[in-house]
């Protein structure tokens, strides 16, 4: 499609981006954002964190919604095109290496004055929780899927190779999230993934 429908190049517009085969939310708006400089909210399960943390003060964050997600991140983003980019990477960066599911390293975080959850000395979270499913297709298989990701490699990998563990963005970026959450699986200082004590 990219060579019959786009002269053999990748569209930058988030709509053209999403009527393609397999593009979904978050790469529709990476593609855009990332690799042409657009303003597009990029949202994966770092920068849900980052948002539930700093702008609303919670400490989890909950069931995703992609409809108040992206417009939680829209929100935020400056309105130049190349410094909405640029916010989006940093927004990003930050929750993979500073705003970590278990330990947040708030004392490096240049958001630790405005943070609504550090500001509130970190309460515990009381929000939503997931729902339970059956096993097919569920949270369960794909956290599964991720874990026997890291257990076939010798050391970290990176987050385009768990990409391939489940087609579903949200779910998988959710799976993650709680893998994380859960003291399953641990981030690096460079952002790539690994189990517990294999860093
Ligand atoms: S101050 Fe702490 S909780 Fe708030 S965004 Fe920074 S690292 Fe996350």
């Amino acid at each position: 499609m990219l060579a019959a429908e786009h002269g053999d190049a990748v569209p930058a517009d988030v709509d053209t981006l999403l009527a393609l085969p397999g593009i979904g939310t978050y790469t529709a708006r990476a593609v855009a954002a990332f690799a042409h400089g657009r303003r597009a909210p990029v949202v994966d399960t770092n920068v849900r964190r980052v948002v539930a943390r700093a702008v609303h003060g919670a400490g989890d964050t909950g069931p995703p919604s992609n409809t108040r997600d992206l417009a939680d991140v829209e929100a935020l983003l400056p309105e130049d095109d190349a410094r909405a980019a640029r916010f989006s990477a940093a927004l990003m960066e930050l929750g993979a290496v500073v705003c970590t599911a278990r330990n947040p390293r708030c004392a490096d975080c240049p958001l630790v004055d405005a943070c609504a959850w550090h500001r509130a000395g970190k309460p515990a979270y009381t929000g939503p929780t997931r729902p339970t499913q059956r096993y097919s297709g569920t949270d369960r298989q794909v956290r599964g899927l991720l874990l026997d990701v890291l257990r076939g490699t010798d050391g970290p990998v990176d987050k385009a190779t768990l990409d391939l563990a489940w087609p579903k963005a949200g779910q998988r970026e959710e799976c993650l999230d709680s893998l994380l959450t859960d003291g399953l699986v641990e981030q690096t200082p460079d952002g790539h993934f690994a189990l517990p004590g294999e860093q």
